[in-house]
């Protein structure tokens, strides 16, 4: 079996289209199938190399191995539809003198006419096939008048179009209702998406197509291209759509849908990947956090929903929160690593840090945040978060200040700070439980939550903890 993910290089890969990779992936994993990557870059003006490199870029990230691709080759090659032109050409000679395609010198004026009288009766616009019978001198008149013709292909009337599609069941379209003979050749002599996909899934023997329900529309034409040249038709899967949490299509406004961003925040790939394989269907057990093993070995095309998947972005987060905090510590802390290098959060002691990191991470759902996360660890005063500094602004808490403000100059000192200070705060003012600890950590490190207190104040050292409650002691209690 042989499967294909074909993006246009014309952006970053979208979560969207990185699910329909993933897909194919298991399917390739479950059936020991053959992965093809084939670059489908005939948009010249928005193609670049760029988004080429980044999509495989992103995709080696996430995990997904390819077989055949631009990059590596194979024996169905090339794998750039801009650089199967010449094969394109070849079919295009076989259709036009089958009879099955022919020459339109309509020009994109004529056809907005006629687009927008269709509109304004409410109709689809159909191609009337003005051209479809042209003798030679029309031809010739038309080229002397400079026009370029398109290439059409004649679609058929009365044609029915049965796809098996393995994920929405059977799926019937009639030629009459696909919208009339429709262009294979642009005027410009690049050949057109519909037409050329076909030739090269069925060139690069192709079994399984595995797309977004987008395309559905697409394969009748598709189909009918096959048929006229005497091309076999893969086996069709469209999977339903992703939509945004209000059920309009997923977009930027909804969150982030570019994969890159998500590898950038310090999301991790097998995080992206468990989520993205695991959209549209469930496992038999409910299970989420699943290996890739899991996912494979109950994959099937046919246990994927018809209807439309919703992209939840929380639950993402959330899935990667628990990969993150499963992650072995010296994995971690290399993830971790160049967000802290990049915040200037680096340390003259590295086992310090690593215990600093330690004593935050499980409280990071993405590696990024490790930033907010140890930053309480830095610098001689905090930077209060709003309820923090409200709670600090009342009475009871400013005894708390004042208390501990007295016991660093009398009898709390660097060695026994960390263990008495507290005790020490209670025998003086009589507050415990809430009213004791909140104060205590919103002055020590700005937040009212945060990982235990025995743990911040060793690592944190007797200077800071001093400084810091000098400077509280200023602000709220003087
Ligand atoms: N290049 C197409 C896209 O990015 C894929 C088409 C297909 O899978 O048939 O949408």
């Amino acid at each position: 079996m042989r499967v294909r993910f074909a993006p246009s290089p014309t952006g970053f890969l979208h979560v969207g289209n990185a699910r329909t990779a993933v897909l194919n992936y298991l399917f390739k994993k479950k059936y020991n199938a053959t992965y093809i990557l084939r670059i489908e870059d005939t948009d010249m003006e928005r193609s670049t190399k760029e988004s080429e490199e980044s999509i495989l870029n992103d995709l080696t990230w996430l995990g997904i191995q390819w077989d055949e691709g631009p990059d590596c080759g194979g024996n169905f090659g090339p794998y750039r539809q801009s650089e199967r032109f010449d094969i394109y050409h070849e079919y295009t000679e076989k259709l036009l003198s089958s009879g099955n395609a022919y020459h339109c010198y309509c020009t994109q004026e004529e056809l907005d006419a006629q687009r927008k009288i269709a509109a304004e009766a409410n109709k689809p616009f159909i191609y009337p096939g003005t051209c479809r019978n042209l003798t030679l001198e029309q031809k010739k008149a038309f080229e002397n008048q400079g026009r370029k013709p398109t290439v059409r292909f004649k679609v058929k009337e009365g044609i029915t179009l049965t796809i098996d599609d393995q994920i929405k069941g059977t799926v019937i379209f009639n030629s009459e209702n696909i919208g009339g003979d429709f262009i294979i050749v642009r005027s410009d002599g690049v050949p057109v998406y519909n037409y050329i996909v076909i030739i090269d899934d069925t060139l690069m023997n192709v079994s399984h197509v595995i797309r977004g329900e987008d395309h559905l529309p697409n394969t009748p034409k598709q189909m009918l291209i096959a048929m006229a040249l005497g091309l076999p038709v893969p086996t069709y899967a469209h999977m339903p759509l992703l939509l945004g949490p209000d059920r309009t299509k997923l977009s930027k406004r909804h969150g982030i849908t570019s994969v890159s961003v998500y590898r950038e925040q310090g999301y991790l790939p097998e995080a992206l990947f468990n989520y993205l394989g695991l959209l549209g269907w469930t496992l038999e057990s409910g299970e989420e956090i699943v290996p890739v093993e899991k996912l494979v070995s109950e994959f099937e095309l046919s246990k994927i929903g018809k209807s439309s998947a919703i992209f939840d972005f929380q639950k993402l987060k959330w899935m990667n929160s628990v990969y993150l905090r499963n992650l072995p510590f010296e994995k971690a802390f290399d993830l971790f690593y160049p967000y802290i290098e990049k915040a200037h959060l680096t340390a003259s002691d590295n086992e310090w840090l690593k215990k600093v990191v330690d004593t935050v991470r499980g409280n990071c759902e993405i590696a990024s945040d490790i930033v907010k996360e140890i930053g309480l660890f830095f610098g001689d005063t905090v930077e209060f978060e709003e309820d923090a500094e409200e709670l600090l602004s009342t009475h009871e808490a400013q005894t708390v200040i004042r208390a501990a403000y007295e016991l660093i100059h009398s009898t709390i000192n660097a060695h026994n700070y960390s263990t008495e200070t507290l005790g020490s705060i209670k025998q003086k003012t009589g507050l415990k439980g809430k009213m004791l600890f909140m104060p205590f950590r919103a002055m020590i490190t700005g937040r009212l939550h945060g990982p235990e207190l025995d743990k911040i104040l060793p690592l944190l050292g007797y200077d800071r903890f001093a400084t810091r409650i000098e400077y509280c002691y200023s602000r709220f209690a003087k």
